[in-house]
C-alpha cells in the first residue's frame, strides 16, 4: 500500500489534534507516514503520539539547523521525503504556515495543490476532496490530476481515531538550501503562550460582538468553564476591544465547533460565513428580531450580561 504522508504540526512536540485528524484521513488513501520537524529530543514523544493513531513510519527531520528560519526550509525537506517516499498523497493542517508549505511544496514536485478542505474521500484509488466555497453556500468537489496530490484540510474535517501503526522511527537528513534560509523569524511563536485552545481547531467558540460593550470578561468565563476558544466579531475588533487574531467572519477566521455562542452579535452575513458550519449554534442577545436567530439551534433573548454570568455559574456547578 502506498504512503500518505502527513505533516505533524506540533507545539514544541505537542502533537496538535489537526494532525490526529489528518492521519485517520490518511488511513483512507494509503498507509499513514507522519513527517515530524522539529527537535530530536521531542521525537520519541511524537512517534509515540502518532503511532496510538495509526502512523506505520515516522519520518523525523532534525531542525537543529533549520529552526527559527520561516517555512522554506520545511518545504524542501518534505520535498527530499516526498521524492523517496514516492506518495499517494501528502495531507498537511490548513494552518496559514500549513497553506504556505503546502504551496512551496506542490511547485517543487510540480503537483497539483487541493486548499482548505473539508473533507476526503477515495473514488477509484484517489483522493476527491470537498471544500465548502462562497462562504459556506456551496461545497465544491476537487481531484488533483498532476503528480503527488497535496491536499491541505481545515480542523475538526475529520474525527481522530485510535489504533495502533507500526509507528516505525526513521531519521532523515535533509539538505536546505541557503535560499530557504534567508528570513528568519524575529519573534517566539506566540501559539504557545495562549492557555486556550486554537481557535480554528477548539470544539466549541464562544464568541462576543459589539453587545459586550467591550467587556469580554463574561465571554471569557464562560469560554474558560467550557474549555473553549475566544472568538470576536469584526465590530469588536474594529473597536479595538480584541486583536485581528480573534476576528471570525469574511474577512476573519472559519470555524467550525461542535458548538458556537454568539453573544450580543447581530448575525451579519459577513459574519455567517465565518461560523455558519458550527454543529450547534446557540444566541444570546436582547434584540428577538436580531437576524443571528435565524439560524441558531438555541437562542436565548436577553441582556448577555445577566444570562452568560448565569450560564457559567450552572456550567461550573454541573463539573
Ligand atoms: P452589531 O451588528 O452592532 O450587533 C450587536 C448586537 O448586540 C445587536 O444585535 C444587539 O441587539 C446586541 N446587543 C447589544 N447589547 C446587548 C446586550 N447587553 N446583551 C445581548 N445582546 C446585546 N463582521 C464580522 O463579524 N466578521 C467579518 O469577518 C466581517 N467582514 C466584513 C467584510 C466586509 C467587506 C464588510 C462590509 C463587513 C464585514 N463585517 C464582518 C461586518 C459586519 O457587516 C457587521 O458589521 C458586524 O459583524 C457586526 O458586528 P456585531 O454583530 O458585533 O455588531
Amino acid at each position: 500500500m502506498s504512503e500518505v504522508l502527513v505533516l505533524v504540526d506540533h507545539v514544541d512536540g505537542a502533537v496538535r489534534k489537526p494532525t490526529l485528524e489528518l492521519l485517520a484521513i490518511a488511513k483512507r488513501i494509503g498507509s499513514p507516514s507522519a513527517v515530524f520537524i522539529g527537535g530530536a529530543d521531542k521525537a520519541d514523544a511524537v512517534a509515540e503520539s502518532v503511532k496510538g493513531y495509526g502512523a506505520e513510519k515516522v519520518y523525523v527531520v532534525d531542525d537543529a539547523e533549520i529552526k527559527g528560519y520561516l517555512v522554506a526550509p520545511k518545504a524542501e525537506a518534505l520535498q527530499q521525503i516526498a521524492d523517496q517516499a514516492s506518495p499517494a498523497a501528502i495531507l498537511i493542517p490548513s494552518s496559514a504556515e500549513g497553506k504556505e508549505i503546502a504551496g512551496r511544496l506542490a511547485i517543487k514536485l510540480e503537483s497539483g495543490l487541493i486548499t482548505d478542505a473539508v473533507d476526503v474521500q477515495v473514488e477509484d484509488g484517489a483522493p476527491v476532496t470537498t471544500q465548502s466555497i462562497f462562504a459556506g453556500s456551496y461545497t465544491a468537489k476537487a481531484k488533483v490530476t498532476k503528480g503527488t496530490p497535496i491536499i491541505t484540510v481545515k480542523p475538526n474535517s475529520a474525527a481522530p481515531e485510535e489504533g495502533a501503526g507500526a509507528g516505525t522511527v526513521e531519521k532523515v537528513s535533509v539538505t536546505i538550501s541557503d535560499a530557504a534560509k534567508t528570513a528568519k523569524i524575529a519573534a517566539s511563536n506566540p501559539r504557545a503562550a495562549t492557555g486556550r485552545p486554537e481557535l480554528t481547531e477548539a470544539a466549541i467558540v464562544v464568541s462576543g460582538g459589539r453587545g459586550t460593550g467591550g467587556d469580554f470578561s463574561e465571554v471569557e468565563g464562560l469560554a474558560d468553564a467550557l474549555g473553549a476558544a475566544v472568538g470576536a466579531s469584526r465590530a469588536a475588533v474594529d473597536s479595538g476591544w480584541k486583536p485581528h487574531a480573534f476576528q471570525i467572519g469574511q474577512t476573519g477566521k472559519v470555524v467550525s465547533p461542535q458548538l458556537y455562542v454568539a453573544a450580543g452579535i447581530s448575525g451579519a452575513i459577513q459574519h455567517r460565513a465565518g461560523m455558519q458550519t458550527s454543529k450547534t449554534i446557540v444566541a444570546v442577545n436582547k434584540d428577538e428580531e436580531a437576524p443571528i436567530f435565524e439560524l441558531v439551534d438555541f437562542g436565548v433573548v436577553g441582556d448577555l450580561h445577566t444570562v452568560l454570568p448565569a450560564v457559567t455559574a450552572e456550567v461550573e456547578k454541573r463539573k
